[in-house]
């Protein structure tokens, strides 16, 4: 028997603030005691102060930062705007004036996503086109018109999720002289039905991440789902850019969830009659929305796989001697029948920013830490500048977690790790969601950091690591920029051929002429070492416009071809995206 949960009010969406990460309630700063804390409630971390964390920036990025910058004075920008009132006016007719703005900060909020140029440019004013119209359908039906009118009265079309992107998927062309339609899916939010017999449930494209979490756990289900961006981020989405969560293990990456899914093309809704476990059809259209970053239509629902929510979640943690052991730990752990949810291993500057971000501890919290410091020093001989630690989470009946629990502790141990108890490994994660406002408060200061992915054979994870660490530090040095350049990893997802990291950059960015052409060219230097040594363009954030230009390095000229002229085919007269991938219809050139 079929569930239909109450529809959701579009409004669910106002506690956000649009423009820099995060709820308009939380966000880093600075007391007057010097200390840094998270503001708000919503966070374990929240209202404690964090009096490691300055000194730790103080010690990695550049010993004379200083004070927050003052907020630039933005020049009144007047970003050009192509009005088309005939457009305008059918819009308001279709889906109601309420649901069609011009307003520059509706434009502005779907006009970029959250790399740290577009957050930069935002703080300085430095976009230069943004889509004209907002334009926000409630139903497929309405995507169908939305669609029609883009294509009859020369427009093109822009879908937005919950942009939170970070490959520019949403920057538009400068040289784009068509009215650009946003079509943001915020009202196409439901969770339409659940399935528990089946254990599917059909979702809206616009609905958020945190929302269907809260949707399917009335019902003790879950999507199992979890990229760190889940507050924001919607499913349509997660799809458009093939996602990845922190759970995959145990519930699959996004292709691996969704059975079906319906899009609105550029002559109709792409549609199969059924949702079926798997199916051996031919070419399934489907499957070119996977990744397809807004080139193909509008992606409207989907059918997705659901689990039952698990009776037993638990923490864990190790420390081993040195990165190399830890990865020897996941590497044992892969070949393992019980692979944990999610397992996770940072190396020692992300461990020493881990630890930098602990509260203050009251005198006998203090006096503990010694404790375990001296412990594993003295005793187990551990350097505190090489160690690196691993965190888990286990999921499933307590039967299931307790066995994975036995063996991964086993594995760990017999690696060479230490047992860092389960306090430590739910800090880990609580620290995900928080983490991402640290971004905004370190641009605040000067400081430009960002994130950057990829995916390796277990091969060559090492070759790919030490060669993005020495050679950004190398360019960084012969730049002449400022401070040090902070480069961190972290392997996030494990697969039996090899594992997803992360790397974590940041600079200096005060003094700088350029900063974010300075940040580029760092950053294109990493990219450069992951791919000269093995490593994957992107695992899971995609290519939007950002890594484009490296697309040939990675496909066949038939390839390339391919994809392009499967564009051109699809959508001839360009009315969707804005050549994301590189991809142009023939009217575009
Ligand atoms: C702090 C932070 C943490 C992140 N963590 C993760 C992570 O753990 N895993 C991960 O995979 N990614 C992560 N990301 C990246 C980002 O959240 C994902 O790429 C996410 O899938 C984007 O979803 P969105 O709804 O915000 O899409 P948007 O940013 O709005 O759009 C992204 C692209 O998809 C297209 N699109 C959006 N909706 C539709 C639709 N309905 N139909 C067709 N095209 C559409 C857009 O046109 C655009 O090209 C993170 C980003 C940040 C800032």
């Amino acid at each position: 028997v079929k569930i239909y949960p109450e529809a959701k009010e579009a409004s669910t969406r106002s506690d956000e603030p649009g423009n820099v990460w995060g709820f308009s309630d939380s966000g880093f700063e600075r007391t007057a005691a010097g200390h840094v804390t998270l503001q708000g409630t919503r966070y374990a971390l929240a209202g404690k102060a964090l009096p490691d964390l300055w000194p730790f920036f103080l010690e990695h990025v550049g010993e004379t930062l200083g004070g927050e910058l003052p907020k630039p004075e933005t020049p009144a920008v007047t970003l050009p705007r192509v009005a088309h009132p005939e457009l305008e006016r059918r819009l308001g007719e279709l889906l109601g004036d309420g649901n069609v703005s011009v307003d520059s900060a509706a434009r502005v909020r779907c006009g970029h996503g959250h790399t740290l140029d577009e957050v930069h440019a935002l703080r300085h004013g430095g976009l230069r086109r943004i889509p004209d119209v907002v334009a926000s359908p409630q139903s497929e039906d309405e995507v169908v018109e939305v669609v029609r009118l883009a294509r009859e009265l020369g427009a093109c079309l822009v879908p937005y999720g919950g942009g939170t992107n970070v490959t520019h998927a949403l920057l538009c062309p400068e040289n784009e002289t068509r009215c650009i339609i946003a079509l943001s899916t915020r009202r196409m939010n439901r969770v339409r039905w659940i399935d528990p017999e089946n254990r599917l449930a059909e979702i809206e494209a616009g609905a958020v991440g945190r929302h269907i979490v809260e949707t399917l756990g009335r019902y003790g289900l879950v999507l199992g789902h979890e990229p760190d961006s889940i507050e924001f981020s919607t499913l349509g989405g997660w799809i458009a850019t093939n996602a990845s969560g922190m759970k995959k293990n145990r519930y699959g990456n996004i292709e691996e969830i969704v059975v079906d899914l319906r899009a609105v093309g550029s002559d109709g809704v792409i549609s199969h009659v059924s949702a079926l476990p798997r199916e051996s059809i031919g070419t399934d259209v489907r499957r070119l929305f996977f990744g397809s970053e807004g080139n193909f239509g509008i992606i409207t629902s989907a059918v997705v796989r659901v689990a039952k929510k698990p009776a037993v979640q638990q923490y864990g943690s190790f420390v081993f001697p040195d990165f190399q052991t830890g990865v020897a730990f996941l590497k044992a752990l892969s070949a393992d029948q019980t692979l944990p949810a999610s397992v996770r291993l940072v190396d020692n500057l992300q461990f020493r920013l881990g630890q930098a971000l602990k509260p203050k501890p009251s005198a006998i919290g203090r006096q503990l830490r010694t404790l375990q410091k001296t412990w594993l020093t003295l005793v187990k001989r551990f350097d505190l500048e090489q160690i690196s630690a691993c965190t888990i989470v286990y999921e499933g009946d307590e039967a299931e977690v307790n066995a994975q629990r036995a063996r991964v502790t086993d594995l760990a141990l017999d690696t060479g790790g230490i047992d860092g108890g389960a306090e430590n490994g739910e800090r880990g994660y609580q620290l995900t969601f928080g983490i991402a406002y640290l971004r905004d408060f370190a641009l605040r200061h000067g400081v430009l950091a960002e994130s950057m992915e990829t995916t390796v054979p277990w091969t060559k994870i090492l070759d790919v690591t030490q060669a993005v660490r020495r050679r950004v530090i190398a360019l960084h040095q012969e730049l002449g920029l400022p401070g040090r350049a902070f480069i961190s990893c972290r392997i996030s997802q494990l697969y039996s051929s090899g594992v997803c990291i992360y790397f974590y950059l940041a600079i200096d960015g005060r003094d700088l002429p350029d900063p974010c052409g300075s940040y580029a060219k760092l950053e294109h230097e990493a990219r450069r070492a992951i791919l000269e040594n093995g490593g994957a363009l992107s695992h899971h954030h995609g290519i939007g416009q950002i890594r484009k230009d490296y697309l040939p390095q990675i496909l066949s000229e038939a390839a390339l071809s391919w994809r392009q002229r499967t564009k051109t085919a699809l959508d001839p007269e360009g009315v969707f995206g804005v050549g994301n991938q590189g991809l142009r219809s023939t009217r575009r050139g």
